[in-house]
C-alpha cells in the first residue's frame, strides 16, 4: 500500500498543480470520451498507457477476461457501461481488448476451477464458445502457448459477437454511427493486434491504417422493398 500512498502524493503534489486546468475544464464542460475500452482487469494490461491517453480520452470498462455477457434481462455492469457510452457519451467506437497471457483464458482451460473459484468459473462461461472453437476447430496437439494464444484471439471474437446483441450497439451500427473493433494487446513485446472485420484475421495496427472489426452499414433501413 505504500507505494500507493506515495503515489497520490506526488500526483497531489507535483502532477495536478500542471494539470489543474485541464481537469477543471474537464468538469466545467463535461466528458466527451471518443471510444469505449472493455479491457482485462489484468494489472499489466491498461487502455490508458497502452494508447497514451489523458484524462477525459478514454470510457474504460475493465474485468476478468474483457467479456461483454450478451444482452439479456440481467443488468450488470457492462451492459450499463455500453449503453452509457453509447447512449448518453455518444461514443463511435468500441473497443474490446484482450491480452497474452491472460489469468482468464487460463482459468477457462483449467475442468477444475469451479470448485476453488465458483464466481469466475461463472463468469467465464460468457467465453465458454472461445474455448469450445479452440477445442473443435483447431488442430490436435498444438503446443499449449500457442493454444492459450488462440483462446485469447478466439476469445475477443466472441466478445464481439456479444456486443452487437446489445440494442444501443445495434442500433449505432444500423445508424451508421458506430464501429466496432477488436485488439489483441502483447505484453512481452508491446505488440497491438487488430482484428479485420474483412478477413477475419488479426493484424499490426500500423500508423493511419487502422483494422475495423465491424464498420457500419447504414444502407437502405428499409430491408422489404
Ligand atoms: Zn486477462
Amino acid at each position: 500500500m505504500n507505494s500507493i500512498i506515495q503515489g497520490i502524493a506526488s500526483f497531489q503534489g507535483s502532477v495536478f498543480p500542471g494539470q489543474r486546468q485541464m481537469y477543471q475544464q474537464l468538469v466545467r464542460d463535461g466528458q466527451h470520451p471518443s471510444a469505449l475500452i472493455i479491457a482485462c482487469a489484468d494489472s499489466r494490461v491498461s487502455p490508458e498507457h497502452i494508447t497514451q491517453a489523458g484524462p477525459g480520452d478514454l470510457f474504460v470498462c475493465r474485468n476478468a477476461g474483457n467479456i461483454v455477457p450478451p444482452a439479456s434481462d440481467v443488468v450488470g455492469g457492462v451492459s450499463s457501461a455500453i449503453e452509457y457510452a453509447v447512449v448518453a457519451l455518444g461514443v463511435r467506437d468500441i473497443v474490446i481488448c484482450g491480452h497474452s497471457d491472460c489469468g482468464a483464458m487460463s482459468g477457462l482451460m483449467k475442468p477444475d476451477l469451479a470448485k476453488k473459484m465458483p464466481s469466475v468459473a461463472a463468469w467465464l462461461r460468457h467465453a465458454e464458445a472461445a474455448e469450445r472453437i479452440v477445442c473443435e476447430a483447431y488442430p490436435e496437439g498444438m503446443d499449449p502457448q500457442e493454444r492459450h494464444r488462440a483462446l485469447a484471439l478466439e476469445n475477443v471474437v466472441v466478445q464481439l459477437a456479444h456486443l452487437r446483441t446489445h440494442p444501443s450497439v445495434a442500433v449505432g451500427l444500423a445508424k451508421g454511427s458506430l464501429r466496432l473493433h477488436g485488439w489483441f494487446f502483447e505484453i512481452e513485446s508491446g505488440a497491438l493486434l487488430a482484428y479485420d472485420g474483412t478477413t477475419g484475421r488479426f493484424r499490426p495496427i500500423a500508423e493511419a491504417d487502422m483494422p475495423v472489426a465491424q464498420s457500419p452499414l447504414p444502407g437502405d433501413r428499409m430491408r422489404a422493398a
